[in-house]
């Protein structure tokens, strides 16, 4: 009997998203990852505990929220992350200025669909629906589980986003379930994964295959960093991976940005920050131009 449960962490869900897949979808950031990409964009989601967020530049210095904080904090001025702070959220409730937030919250999956369901036609009318993506997804499982489910029988679908970095044989009755798979692959080279990442590569590697073996579509995504994996070499054993054990899978490569710097800033985690470079359009272009040349197809959605 697979296991269930009917509440999760949720980092946040994003609404009208169009670059997770075909139509109008609804992406559902669930909380906790194994992996620790130096270049990651939602370090919220490395744990699923409760935390609270401060952006600085909407701040007015109004001091609403210490006078709300039943820990006698000033949650605009304190340092952070703070043992002090129980996370709850009394302070976002005064904040007119929306300077501050509560990252990874527990939901229940009524909460969601409920929400989901509103959107259902929506995602009819343009061949969306929803995508699951963190953070690592299949880290929670149980919840999922529910949530798959739920949406199934709304007639919405469901694709995921995954680093790919879980244990199969828990979650396998899970894959048939997805219209659509995105799994990143970072580098080849399993001590390069390891020096950026945290985590060897083989896990990964052998998860690919046995979802590409399920049937279920799939787009291996890269994020792409001038210093991490972009040279030739990791570009023509990736491409030489896909063409042998995922022939029919697609390619997209997302090009490194900084937008998650704030992100860092507003959790007060600036110093684990790490500064990489974009990609030129060039650069973009010569990575295709690899792949192409062992016919894997570029990922187009509708
Ligand atoms: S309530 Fe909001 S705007 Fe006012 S001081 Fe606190 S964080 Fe700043
Ligand atoms: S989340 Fe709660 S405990 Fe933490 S600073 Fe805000 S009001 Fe205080």
């Amino acid at each position: 009997m697979e296991e269930c449960s009917n509440t999760g962490i949720v980092i946040q869900m994003q609404d009208y998203s169009i670059h997770d897949g075909d139509g109008v979808r609804t992406t559902i950031f669930l909380a906790g990852c194994m992996l620790r990409c130096q270049w990651c964009a939602n370090p919220e989601s490395w744990t699923p505990n409760r935390k609270l967020v401060f952006y600085r530049h909407k701040c007015v210095e109004c001091m609403k929220c210490a006078q709300a904080c039943p820990q006698n904090l000033i949650p605009c001025k304190m340092e952070r992350p703070n043992d002090a702070c129980t996370a709850c959220g009394k302070c976002v409730e005064v904040c007119t200025q929306k300077a501050l937030d509560i990252a990874c919250s527990e939901k229940s999956a009524d909460e969601l669909v409920k929400k989901l369901e509103r959107d259902a036609l929506f995602f009819r009318y343009s061949g969306g629906g929803v995508t699951f993506s963190g953070g690592e997804p299949f880290l929670q499982h149980k919840f999922m589980r529910v949530l798959l489910d739920r949406l199934e029988e709304l007639g919405i679908n469901s694709w995921v986003e995954t680093c790919g970095y879980f244990d199969f044989e828990a979650v396998q009755d899970l894959i048939p379930k997805f219209s659509h798979f995105f799994l990143d692959l970072k580098h080849m080279d399993s001590a390069k994964h390891k020096e950026f990442t945290g985590c060897g590569n083989e896990k990964i590697l052998e998860n690919a295959k046995k979802i590409y073996a399920t049937g279920v579509p799939m787009t291996i995504r890269i994020p792409t960093i001038v210093e991490v994996n972009l040279d030739d070499n990791n570009l023509e054993k990736t491409a030489q991976f896909m063409k042998n054990s995922l022939p029919t899978a697609t390619i997209e490569l997302l090009p490194y940005h900084e937008l998650g710097k704030a992100k860092y800033i507003s959790l007060g985690m600036e110093h684990k920050f790490v500064k990489f470079t974009t990609p030129t359009e060039e650069e973009i272009s010569h990575a295709y131009d690899i792949f192409k040349a062992y016919g894997i197809e570029i990922a187009e959605y509708k």
